[in-house]
């Protein structure tokens, strides 16, 4: 297991690990006192007070800086948590299949989304270019906690998100008057009449589809602005493990060690969790 956990990333490898005192490789050893069973050590001899060699002996506990530091849970048991995530079970079903509190749950859902959140490509990437249909579309999140917030576009993060010269698909929201003067190709589909223009083709089919299977995978307590992102980033790596025919789980610990380096643990805090309130509506699942 720990061997599987250094190939995707996820705890340091051997070779790459150095020692904070000496800087020589640390060692992964057996400790049967630590929670994990495992202990990084540092054995290389250096020289001590009156030119006395001796054992650097610096530990470094096995978690520190990982993507499991702060877990609460065993790290042998988060892969049966991110095999149950990532085929959408509910939270109570996770606490009760894996014996792990709601509270432990609803912590990791969060770090899981985090994973997913941070390192979709489809997440962080302009779309469209020349001649490449690219339907827009808003959605109203009115059963959201935050009631009545839109997801949906403006020009500027049109502009920002959507290469010039895409061919841009949407309804006729009044947002969208002025793309035309943006260096896009704009067709429009008058929903009152019709779902698709027969004269041009244009439709926004697809993107509506998404929003109501994306909207369908949150469960009740996860509806708060502030989650949108993870849930939709969430939806988006199920989709994308789905058209890509890739493993969930094997994808998903590719993506958190890319995010997490465990050589460089200072580089990111992105684990805070949700808040008391949000963990309080999330149990209530
Ligand atoms: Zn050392």
């Amino acid at each position: 297991m720990a061997h599987q956990l250094q190939a995707w990333n996820l705890i340091p490898k051997e070779d790459e690990y150095l020692c904070p005192n000496c800087g020589f490789d640390l060692k992964l050893n057996n400790a049967s006192d630590r929670p994990d069973g495992l202990r990084w050590n540092c054995q290389h001899k250096i020289q001590k007070y009156h030119h006395k060699e001796e054992s650097c002996n610096t530990h470094v506990e096995f978690r520190y800086g990982t993507w499991f530091a702060d877990a609460k849970l065993d790290i042998f048991q988060t892969p049966g948590f991110v095999n149950l995530w990532v085929e959408n079970a509910p939270i109570c079903l996770i606490s009760h299949q894996l014996d792990i509190s709601l509270h432990t749950c609803c912590n990791w859902s969060s770090f899981c989304r985090e994973v997913v959140q941070y390192t979709m490509p489809t997440f962080n990437e302009k779309l469209g270019g020349e001649n490449i249909i690219v339907e827009i579309d808003e959605s109203n999140y009115h059963t959201f906690a935050d009631p009545h917030w839109r997801c949906g576009y403006t020009t500027t993060n049109i502009e920002e998100w959507i290469h010039p010269g895409s061919i841009v698909m949407s309804d006729f929201w009044s947002a969208y008057n002025t793309l035309n003067r943006h260096g896009y190709q704009h067709l429009r589909v008058k929903h009152r009449l019709q779902f698709k223009d027969h004269e041009t083709g244009a439709c926004t089919n697809h993107i509506e589809a998404h929003w109501r299977a994306s909207k369908a995978i949150i469960t009740s307590g996860g509806r708060r602005k502030s989650q949108i992102a993870g849930h939709l980033a969430k939806y988006l790596f199920l989709y994308r493990c789905e058209a890509l025919k890739l493993n969930r789980t094997i994808e998903f610990y590719r993506l958190a060690g890319q995010l997490y380096d465990p050589t460089k643990p200072t580089q990111l805090n992105l684990r805070v969790g949700p808040t008391e309130e949000e963990r309080n509506e999330m149990m209530l699942e």
